[in-house]
């Protein structure tokens, strides 16, 4: 388990409630997937740990994940 603690809900971007929340394929916090998916776009490193990723693991209906290059959910 991490030692790093994400004790609620609550999104480290936008510091509100996860909306559809969606984590890193490298360090796995947790993110808006929308707030992860703007933040991509600038830098594709995990805003808290600074570790860089490639995907975004998006759980809604199924388990997907976007490919930064492609942006889309296949
Ligand atoms: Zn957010
Ligand atoms: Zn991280």
């Amino acid at each position: 388990m991490s030692v790093e603690v994400s004790p609620d809900s609550k999104c480290p971007i936008c510091l509100d409630g996860f909306h559809n929340v969606s984590y890193l394929d490298r360090c796995l916090h947790k993110f808006c997937f929308r707030c992860i998916l703007e933040w991509s776009k600038n830098k594709a490193e995990c805003p808290l740990c600074k570790q860089p990723f490639n995907t975004i693991y998006h759980k809604k209906n199924s388990f997907c994940c976007l490919q930064l290059s492609a942006q889309i959910c296949r």
